[in-house]
């Protein structure tokens, strides 16, 4: 896992943002969102597991090269990129698609349903990956921009964070993107609108496991031994004060312990009891505030019981952290594509995680969502019915290329 140091990087300039050329919005004739739509349910119907996203890379690569790409492979394994110039300003900016599926077996039964048992694109990165490509076809073919877009598609978004393995493999150094921008798909939000926000969108995903050791014995006769089990559920109940108690209520803060392991028997006391959990939050220092007050009060019931408690706290995926000026931006650019009506600045932040935070750790940009609508039955992420809405294909198309033809405007 990476550094938790999140101190500031100096912020490159961003391009300045104005209205896109002549305010219009990319045309999208029926056919070309068809073939859009054609490879998105090609994706769903072979979807791939993180790092293991081989058929997806090759598609990705070759649609690329057919659109006239230059394309780039081998970063995190199955990560493509894809460069585009025009013109001869040096701006540079990264769109950036997810291309990973999830262990689940798809429940539907339309034709486009999963070919793999055990694996399913319920997280719509199917859609992410089709839009962007749509987005790299449409800008290939209009050139209607002075710089380099460059496309990132990238592997294993739902488990190790495939956007931190390209980073430290050198992506950053070898396509010097001022900015960074993502889309994520959003169930329940209406189709038709997008949720951009300014500052934190998603939260950081640490990990802990706690060990409480102990003196076993008779169950019958407890007091020849130190009970863990009674220690390890004052400790479920003790670490509750982190988020209740010891931090600034108005700051979002989760301690979730979701596994608790402890004895075999009914007539024996263990040795031994095993936590493990999660934190959430939405500031690094938040964070180290939580890991502190972790840390203390592990060795506090620890004390009171007479047992022995460690504690492992990692750090997972970063808070997903919006740039305020490019947030402006997106939204500004959203305005033209959704309406200004459609664009929604007031949603709260998800308690959820996602490794596009690794790139806005290292760039300024924005992570939006776009509305799905609200699917069959209120259908949500990572359920075994779940679809990527295929009408939302046309608005992401449209603001990826509106994104870059403002960002890096044709003179
Ligand atoms: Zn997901
Ligand atoms: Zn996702």
């Amino acid at each position: 896992m990476p550094s938790p140091d999140l101190s500031p990087e100096p912020t490159p300039t961003l391009p300045s943002v104005v209205a896109p050329k002549g305010g219009a919005i990319v045309a999208l004739d029926r056919s070309f969102v068809d073939e859009i739509t054609a490879i998105r349910h090609d994706l769903h119907a072979h979807p791939e597991l993180g790092l293991a996203e081989y058929r997806t890379s090759d598609k990705v690569a070759a649609f690329l090269e057919s659109y006239g790409i230059e394309v780039h492979r081998g970063l995190a394994g199955t990560g493509v990129v894809g460069v585009l110039r025009c013109g001869q300003s040096d701006h540079m900016i990264g769109l950036r698609a997810d291309m990973d599926a999830l262990p689940l077996t798809e429940m539907n039964g339309f034709p486009h349903r999963s070919q793999i048992p055990g694996c399913m694109h319920a997280c719509g990165h199917d859609g992410h990956t089709a839009m962007l490509l749509g987005a790299a076809k449409k800008l290939a073919e209009t050139r209607h921009f002075n710089g380099t877009v460059v496309f990132i598609f990238q592997p294993a978004e739902e488990t190790v964070g495939g956007a931190r393995i390209m980073i430290e493999e050198g992506f950053l150094e070898q396509f010097q993107i001022e900015s960074v921008y993502g889309i994520h798909n959003w169930p329940g939000l209406p189709l038709g609108q997008i949720a951009v926000h300014s500052g934190p969108v998603m939260a950081c995903a640490d990990a802990i496991d706690i060990t409480v050791r102990g003196h076993g014995a008779h169950a019958a006769m407890p007091h020849q031994g130190n009970d863990v089990i009674l220690a390890a559920s004052h400790l479920v109940t003790a670490l509750q004060a982190v988020s209740a108690r010891a931090t600034d209520p108005l700051e979002a803060l989760v301690v979730s312990i979701t596994r608790f392991h402890a004895g075999e028997a009914y007539n024996i006391l263990p040795e031994e009891a095993r936590l493990g959990g999660t934190v959430r939050a939405f500031s690094v220092a938040l964070q180290d505030q939580a890991e502190a007050l972790l840390t203390r009060i592990c060795a506090g019931i620890g004390t009171a019981f007479g047992v022995q408690i460690t504690l492992e706290y990692r750090r997972g995926y970063p808070p997903t952290l919006n740039d305020p000026a490019a947030a402006e931006s997106c939204a500004k650019i959203a305005e033209t594509v959704f309406g200004k009506s459609q664009v929604r600045r007031d949603l709260q932040p998800s308690m959820g995680s996602e490794d596009f935070a690794y790139f806005l750790r290292e760039r300024p940009g924005c992570y939006v969502w776009l509305g799905n609508g609200p699917g069959e039955g209120g259908c949500t992420l990572h359920n075994p019915h779940y679809d990527f809405n295929d009408s939302a294909i046309p608005y992401g198309i449209r603001y990826w290329v509106a994104l870059a033809e403002t960002l890096l405007p044709a003179s």
